[in-house]
């Protein structure tokens, strides 16, 4: 187990900007923490997890497909250094590991795993959740792990590139920090995730009325922040963008809770009315992953919780169906 003390945070990241190119959570102009470059804005590893979705590190917002120039299409560069990500939660690192399934399945997305095959994935816990509050280790599904004991960083590197990154760190734990780590490290039951399985068995049992999805639906001002911040979202749009002598295709997130998501080409749209958008919204997380993956492909993150104006977020609604159909 490694220490970094709060006045060498700044240097140890500085330096390993010149193997990797790193994203932590940094605090923008407008107040807003989100895991992005240094030099965007002061480092902030404190507040718990950032509003942003994690994962867009590796499925950013827009990525090019191609470029054609004069009809020749031309190489995607690469790019220049492996990404070094700090930030993800133990809920993210699960809802990573859910979506490195994803872009894996089938036709493996190679976008994706241009940047992902090299990175180094650091998770955050400790002390450092919101006013303080613990955010829970991780159960080691990363390189490395931060975890803040209330005076220092711990660093428990679990993979070879994760030694290799804390390696000149000094190795001087003290006992009470690592006792520390062992505690927090014991997982408390989550109410949540009761509810969560509780609301996916019902769905799955056909026990919800489209009655529930039309008041549901009824609140949705098509905002899109939910699927916005939430890091199992994998839905992209495809658009060409034209010069008079390049075209490029890019693939840019797209969003089940707007009108022309799975709207056809002759205007027949299955996801016509906000009662079906939202019901495949949670339909698709609670039911129809779990027929697919095995897994429930909301790990409750809160961020749509968070993010949602009107209050149905995947927890809200998750619990308002329980309390009415269980
Ligand atoms: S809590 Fe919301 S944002 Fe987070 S994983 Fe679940 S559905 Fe996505
Ligand atoms: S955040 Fe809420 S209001 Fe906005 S699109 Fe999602 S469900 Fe609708």
């Amino acid at each position: 187990m490694k220490i970094l003390t709060p006045n060498k945070v700044d240097s140890f990241f500085q330096l390993l900007t010149q193997k990797w190119d790193v994203r932590l959570p940094i605090v923008l102009t407008d107040g807003t923490r989100v895991i992005s470059s240094l030099g965007d804005g002061s480092i902030a590893l404190h507040g718990g997890a950032v509003s942003s979705k994690p994962t867009a590190a590796f499925f950013p917002q827009h990525s090019s497909v191609f470029i054609s120039v004069n009809g020749l299409i031309q190489e995607q560069t690469t790019p220049g250094l492996p990404i070094f990500v700090l930030g993800f939660t133990d809920r993210d690192l699960e809802c990573l590991r859910f979506i490195d399934r994803f872009f894996a399945n089938g036709l493996r997305d190679d976008i994706y795993f241009t940047l992902r095959s090299n990175a180094v994935v650091a998770g955050i816990s400790g002390y450092c959740g919101v006013n303080g509050a613990l955010l829970q280790p991780s159960s080691g599904n990363c390189d490395l792990e931060f975890f803040w004991d209330g005076c220092r960083w711990l660093i428990i590197p679990y993979s070879g590139a994760g030694n290799e990154i804390v390696a000149d760190l000094p190795d001087s734990a003290p006992p009470e920090a690592i006792e520390a780590f062992k505690k927090a490290s014991t997982a408390l039951p989550d109410e949540n995730e009761k509810i969560l399985r509780q609301a996916s068995e019902l769905l799955r049992a056909d026990r919800v009325p489209d009655s529930f999805w039309s008041e549901i639906g009824d609140r949705c001002i098509s905002c899109t922040g939910c699927n916005l911040a939430c890091p199992t979202c994998t839905c992209f749009g495809v658009q060409d963008w034209r010069s008079s002598k390049t075209i490029e295709r890019s693939r840019m997130w797209d969003s089940c809770q707007l009108d022309g998501f799975m709207r056809e080409a002759s205007g027949h749209n299955p996801l016509g009315t906000e009662a079906l958008r939202t019901r495949r919204r949670i339909h698709h997380k609670l039911a129809a992953d779990p027929e697919k993956w095995g897994d429930i492909s909301c790990f409750l993150c809160g961020r749509c919780d968070k993010a949602c104006p009107t209050g149905i977020g995947i927890l809200a609604v998750a619990k308002e169906l329980v309390a009415r159909f269980a």
